[in-house]
């Protein structure tokens, strides 16, 4: 018999890169880790005592001597009986990034590492974009002969419609949108007929949803993926870094509403702190599975050993 006690099972690795829910396993999977970045270029007027009180709290995520952030690019596999998906596709491969540093021509291995877990780019059945930044889509797609085309050639690829749409109109005036990311990672599945435009909330697989979780952008989605005595909750960017927990109205430079996405994160933040959902966060180094609680006027975050 299944117990709240053993539903969640900690396998793998000392990284804590692998939760079992129930009949399905979820993995992380970096596509870049460890990338420091000074933290003014993602939090402008960022108290120094707010990100001092998280360098204690959170050493791996912030150098608060360097006056920097560390982030993480994950990506999360599920697989149920059901199907097998991926939610969000990182940087990818050889794009023209050259804006990006970091991002520009890139040769990482994380194709080689989806294999090494056991998974072929053709066995998924869906890839998840929560939204359309160059840093979430970036592995939609593989350079082969000459042209992107499509990594995960038997998926769908699910994304928020007002995601979409959006996406299409900056197209329309900026061929170079999205750090150019929609030229080789969006626009080619579009081209493919392999995107599914959804309106949200969706439930897009048995026990898998997308829901509305705008301000970081005006379309994006988490995933709640719902089990038998619990949820897992992935948070994409709703929440960027440790620091917002504590803190939950500092909002990323990156986000086009910040108001909303304050509210949106608040509301997240309530709803899951003291429940038995899992969070799955997106730009936290590891450990990326935890629980959230309140501390204090804020929150914490409370990972799954
Ligand atoms: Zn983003």
């Amino acid at each position: 018999m299944q117990t709240a006690a053993n539903v969640v099972t900690k396998l793998m690795d000392a990284n804590r890169d692998r939760i079992d829910i129930g009949s399905a396993v979820i993995h992380r999977l970096a596509d870049m880790e460890d990338v420091t970045w000074p933290a003014a270029a993602v939090f402008r007027d960022l108290p120094p005592s707010v990100l001092q009180r998280a360098a204690e709290t959170y050493p791996t995520a912030i150098d608060a001597a360097a006056n920097a952030l560390k982030l993480t690019f994950n990506s999360y596999i599920i697989k149920t009986p059901d199907y097998l998906c991926l939610i969000d596709a990182g940087l990818g491969n050889n794009k023209e990034r050259l804006d990006r540093p970091l991002w520009h021509r890139r040769n990482g291995d994380f194709l080689e590492r989806l294999k090494a877990l056991g998974y072929a780019p053709e066995q998924f059945d869906i890839v998840i974009n929560t939204h359309l930044h160059a840093d979430h889509v970036g592995w939609n797609t593989v350079m082969t002969d000459g042209a992107w085309v499509p990594t995960f050639r038997n998926a769908r690829y699910i994304v928020p419609a007002i995601e979409l749409a959006n996406g299409e109109a900056r197209y329309q005036t900026d061929s170079n949108a999205l750090h150019g990311a929609f030229a080789d990672s969006v626009q080619p599945i579009i081209a493919a007929g392999r995107y599914r435009a959804v309106d949200l909330p969706c439930e897009i697989a048995p026990g898998l949803w997308l829901e509305p979780a705008p301000g970081h952008t005006l379309g994006m989605a988490t995933v709640r993926l719902r089990g038998e005595s619990r949820d897992v909750l992935f948070l994409a960017d709703a929440i960027h870094s440790p620091m917002q927990l504590a803190t939950p109205d500092l909002t990323s430079n990156f986000c086009v509403d910040p108001a909303q996405s304050r509210a949106t994160r608040h509301r997240l933040l309530d709803a899951c702190a003291g429940t038995n959902t899992i969070v799955a966060t997106y730009h936290f180094p590891p450990p990326v599975f935890g629980h959230i609680v309140r501390s204090g006027s804020g929150y914490s975050f409370e990972p799954i050993t």
